[in-house]
């Protein structure tokens, strides 16, 4: 299954993005329309060439994403993972080393305008040219994708960070006060862009259990990981370390939560570059492109300043009930197809809120985010 899902996205990114098809939103004259035209059709051509290149050099198993990083398709070609993206190059790690590689002509002229035909994360065929070059002759197809919106196209996708496999939800438990609304808001980005969900709750040593504990098995109760930690004295980082080793994890909590804390004491010396952009907020250079930091036990750590914007992108209202485990299974049971489990006659959802199968916490931030999603209809 996981491996037609990726023949599905092989697809897609080998297509002309929409934003160079559609641009209602645009006001823009003639002229430039025609210069844009003129635009597309030469990228639709060096598209077509790279399309050649990639189906010349693909052997049958190329699109393998299911291949551990490192093995090797065909004589000389070697797989590994984009931790960096530079202008014209790219850091690939390989089986534990790093390599700086040269993307071919065509490819670079993409990675500068469109940014998301090799995105930080992605899987790529290098192979040695010369004593020193090394050259990505492929882009593997991608399991997930971390996308935000283009800044300047609005309507355009980008992808921040390819195949993060797990989102570490991190919450502390004092200073500042729990907010479970945040986890909730991730876990339904989670459970839309098919990344697990890990919750770390920090600061244990500023609380008695019996303080967190009630949050702890709501979560735990629904099925989730829930590690309780300090990055203080401590505790649960063994747990912690186990949990994100060999996947690419992204760390993602309100600011002040302990996340740069929790990242040192797994790993000394790590260090996410743009954490303090958080704590000083403007004024400081943001870097635009993600980052993937390699753990010394396996798997990565993904810095990437987009976090942010990574919100509830493209969740419609009606998809919101998906995200939360609890509800998803009720909703057929409701009165009204399209009940939003707000306040219609004969909701399954309120009823079981009412009866206490559903936490009054979670049905709460339900109704939170979909008076967001339905506030920014546009976003
Ligand atoms: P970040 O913004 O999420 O990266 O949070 P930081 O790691 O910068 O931590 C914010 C503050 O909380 C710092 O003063 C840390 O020393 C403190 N802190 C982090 N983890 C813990 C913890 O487990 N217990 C306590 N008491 N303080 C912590
Ligand atoms: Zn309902």
């Amino acid at each position: 299954m996981g491996r037609r899902k990726g023949a599905r996205d092989s697809d897609s990114i080998r297509r002309l993005p929409r934003k160079y098809m559609k641009r209602e939103w645009d006001s823009r004259s003639a002229d430039e329309e025609h210069q844009d035209d003129r635009v597309d059709r030469e990228r639709m051509i060096t598209r077509k060439s790279i399309r050649g290149e990639l189906r010349k050099r693909a052997g049958p198993e190329a699109a393998d994403a299911s291949k551990p990083a490192g093995a090797s398709n065909e004589e000389g070609v070697v797989e590994g993972v984009v931790t960096k993206i530079a202008s014209g190059s790219v850091r690939v790690a390989v089986a534990g080393k790093s390599f700086l590689c040269r993307l071919r002509g065509a490819f670079k002229q993409f990675e500068v305008e469109e940014r998301s035909i090799v995105a930080v994360g992605d899987r790529v065929n290098v192979i040695p040219r010369g004593a020193q070059e090394w050259l990505v002759t492929e882009v593997l197809p991608r399991r997930t994708k971390l996308s935000r919106l283009d800044p300047q196209l609005r309507s355009a996708e980008k992808v921040v960070v390819a195949n993060v496999d797990q989102v570490v939800i991190v919450a502390s438990v004092r200073e500042p006060p729990l907010r479970a609304r945040l986890i909730d808001r991730y876990l339904v980005v989670c459970q839309k862009n098919g990344f697990e969900a890990l919750i770390c709750l920090n600061k244990i040593d500023l609380a008695g259990e019996e303080e967190y504990r009630p949050v702890m098995d709501v979560y735990s109760g629904l099925g989730y990981k829930v590690v309780c930690a300090s990055a203080q004295d401590g505790r649960g980082m063994d747990e912690l370390r186990a949990a994100i080793a060999l996947k690419s994890n992204v760390f993602t909590g309100h600011s002040g939560v302990g996340k740069s804390s929790i990242l040192s004491r797994l790993q000394p010396g790590l260090e996410l570059p743009s954490a303090p952009v958080t704590s000083y907020g403007r004024g400081r250079h943001r870097t635009s492109f993600a980052e993937l930091i390699p753990l010394d036990f396996g798997g990565f750590v993904v810095d990437t300043p987009g976090i942010r914007e990574f919100g509830l992108w493209r969740i419609e209202p009606g998809e919101l009930e998906v995200g939360f485990r609890e509800i998803a299974p009720l909703v057929g049971d409701c009165k009204f197809q399209n009940c939003s489990h707000g306040t219609e006659l004969g909701c399954a959802v309120r009823k079981a809120v009412e009866e206490g199968r559903i936490s009054a916490l979670r049905y709460e931030s339900y109704l939170l985010l979909l008076k967001e999603l339905f506030d920014k209809r546009e976003y």
